[in-house]
């Protein structure tokens, strides 16, 4: 059906549609509302002046009206609405005067004067209204009024074919009321169930066909040369079983995908997410283990020599008869000779270390699985590097920054996922507290209680290092400070930039074995730094932080079933600190993060077009956009999958996934 095969309209109208982007009937009825005006009966028991009112009542004399110009008249009458009679003041609806009869109902729209007893009507309509009106607001231009498109839509609503494209199984599986019908309720919505239904409908569909693409395109880029391991999940669950502690149902989920994607020829292109403490490491142990189990090398790459010394341990720990080995920058050229002669030859089984692992001369053996922790922190050819060593190796990515769970799906939509949002059992959260330098006094006291109490305390000076240029006073004042307040009863240990790695990794190591009670730091203490006694961190300026980054800070403490103290001190921007104090979960404050700091620019992730939805809003429709996902790809795996209508998901993403 053509726009000109529409009754009452002619070239004008249909040029004005155009204008819209709207060439046929198809478009037409796609053309979804932007909104709704909602119109009930206001309750006139407590009017106020200025008041949004909507009322039905008697006409009790005849209209009066005055014609300014051909443009404008003034229409006037009184209105008897059952409790009182008040003044009604129109404009421009001079052709209405015959349809109002004295004694006649009408339903008056405007604002209500409650000094002149008068309203002023934007609109008025025959009848009363008895339930709720529902009033579909369009997109509209200055020539052609959203009442006018809403007219045009619902002359040809149910005489246009419209293509449904969730399949019949989803469609029983949500009790989804049919699209057509869907498309006849929010044009021209009864009531606010029927049209909740609609929308809800309308929604999953847009989600869904959203997905579908990012699947398809996932699929595309998938490469189906990955290694096939031959292990049994009953390995698995062995090894899962004889660990210290239960898995929580995130890090088993976890565990899972990775072995699924490690069995199969797919190559593993994964990213776990999850807070700092969460747990990631052991379900990376787990991974290099199932890795082990069938013949492989597995290289786990850590940004800093501490973390990887802690995660070398910690493996040897878990799994004393693997061989493992360090591999770092801090290796005395005999050592590295030896180490290296023990990657080459494949002896080493896994190799931990920090980026001396993608060092030009390292030759690995037989390499099959890459992970690296706190990815964000390795440069894109840094992981290339290591990635093109041995075979083709499956990679996994570890991040504790999580993105946005909106952002996750959409924009790395090609990259598989699996988070781990629960904390391990007994973990309490954090208790956050923001404090300005007046109420240092009060900060003391709590730090006390830590100390009496055998905990240890970790102390982010008032400073930003910048390389070369760093100030010490600050840092040596505060130490000053410290030892005055708690020297005599505890040991004050202090870090900062200027110190060498040695230096670093010696302060570091008294704190882990509580040789120092008190660590003042003037750089972020390191990602990942377990240190399960701390229980509080004291963040001098943390309004120099954005939110993310004192979360992380945050994340040193709370490692164990002991309560933990998160103290912000700042004098500024305690409002956007505050949010801080509110949750601790670090999927929720990257998305405070994101709202605040705006734009993609903190992931630096490419932004996506793709993401204009009409109706859906992935902030809010999360859950649906999960659940979209899931229907998505189990339905491409389906034969419904082949029906034509699907075609242009392929054509339309082609040309993407090419982009590699
Ligand atoms: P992440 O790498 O995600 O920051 P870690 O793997 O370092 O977290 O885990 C933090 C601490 O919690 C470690 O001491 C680890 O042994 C412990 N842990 C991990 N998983 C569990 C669990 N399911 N139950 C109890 N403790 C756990
Ligand atoms: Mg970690």
């Amino acid at each position: 059906m053509n726009l000109e095969d529409i009754k009452g309209i002619g070239n004008t109208t249909i040029k004005y549609l155009n204008e819209l982007g709207i060439y046929n009937t198809l478009d037409l009825i796609n053309y979804y509302p932007f909104r709704y005006e909602i119109i009930e009966n206001t309750d006139l028991n407590n009017l106020n002046d200025g008041d949004k009112i909507v009322v039905g009542g008697i006409i009790e004399n005849v209209p009066n009206v005055v014609h300014f110009n051909r443009k404008l008249n003034k229409m006037s009458f009184h209105l008897n609405t059952g409790k009182f009679v008040t003044n009604i003041t129109i404009f421009n609806r001079a052709f209405l005067k015959d349809k109002l009869n004295v004694g006649s109902s009408v339903t008056i729209i405007g604002k209500y004067d409650k000094k002149h007893n008068s309203i002023t009507a934007s609109d008025i309509k025959l009848g009363l209204i008895e339930e709720t009106l529902i009033v579909p607001i369009y997109h509209s231009s200055f020539k052609i009024s959203s009442s006018k498109i809403s007219k045009i839509i619902r002359s040809v609503l149910g005489k246009v074919k419209t293509l449904d494209y969730i399949p019949k199984s989803i469609t029983e599986k949500y009790r989804f009321i049919p699209k057509e019908k869907a498309i006849k309720i929010i044009h021209d919505p009864k009531n606010k169930t029927d049209l909740k239904k609609a929308l809800a409908r309308l929604k999953y569909e847009e989600l869904f066909m959203f997905m579908l693409k990012i699947s398809y395109l996932k699929n595309a880029k998938r490469k189906n040369d990955g290694l096939t391991r031959n292990v049994s999940y009953e390995e698995v669950l062995k090894v899962i079983n004889n660990l210290p502690f239960e898995l929580t149902k995130d890090q088993l989920k976890s565990v899972k995908d990775i072995y699924d994607d490690l069995i199969s020829s797919y190559r593993m292109n994964r990213l776990l997410q999850g807070d700092v403490g969460s747990g990631k490491t052991v379900v990376s142990f787990i991974a290099l283990y199932i890795n082990y189990l069938a013949g492989y090398q597995g290289a786990l790459m850590a940004p800093t020599e501490i973390l990887a010394q802690q995660h070398f341990q910690n493996f040897q720990k878990l799994f004393p008869n693997i061989n493992a080995i360090l591999l770092t920058g801090k290796l005395k050229a005999k050592e590295r000779k030896e180490v290296k002669a023990l990657i080459e030859s494949g002896k080493a089984n896994i190799i931990i270390g920090t980026h001396a692992l993608i060092s030009e001369d390292i030759t690995y053996s037989n390499l099959g699985l890459v992970i690296t922790d706190e990815q964000h922190r390795f440069g894109v050819t840094q992981r290339g590097n290591l990635k093109n060593k041995g075979i083709t190796p499956d990679i996994l990515y570890m991040s504790a920054t999580p993105i946005p769970r909106t952002y996750a799906l959409t924009l790395y939509g090609d990259m598989d996922i699996s988070s781990i949002r629960t904390m391990p059992n007994g973990r309490k959260p954090v208790k956050t507290y923001v404090k300005t330098n007046k109420e240092i006094k009060d900060v003391l006291y709590m730090m006390l209680d830590q100390i009496k109490a055998n905990h240890q305390i970790y102390v982010i000076a008032p400073l930003i290092e910048e390389s070369d240029k760093i100030d010490l006073e600050d840092v040596y004042k505060l130490e000053e400070k410290m030892q005055k307040a708690f020297g005599k009863i505890c040991h004050v240990g202090i870090m900062h930039g200027k110190m060498s790695a040695k230096e670093k990794d010696e302060v570091m190591n008294e704190f882990k074995q509580n040789k120092i009670q008190i660590l003042i730091s003037t750089t972020v203490i390191e990602v990942g730094v377990d240190v399960a006694n701390a229980t509080m961190i004291v963040i001098f300026d943390s309004y120099r932080f954005g939110l993310s980054a004192l979360h992380q800070l945050r994340g040193r403490v709370g490692r164990n079933d002991l309560d933990s103290y998160c103290i912000l001190i700042s004098d500024k921007e305690t409002k956007r600190l505050e949010v801080l104090t509110k949750t601790t979960d670090g999927f929720k404050v990257s998305e405070e993060d994101f709202k605040l700091r705006g734009g993609g620019d903190i992931f630096g992730v490419r932004q996506s077009g793709d993401m204009n939805f009409k109706l859906a809003d992935i902030k809010n429709d999360y859950d649906l956009l999960l659940k979209a996902k899931e229907d998505g790809e189990n339905f491409m795996k389906s034969k419904e999958y082949n029906n034509p209508k699907y075609d242009f998901i392929k054509k339309q993403t082609i040309q993407s996934a090419n982009l590699d």
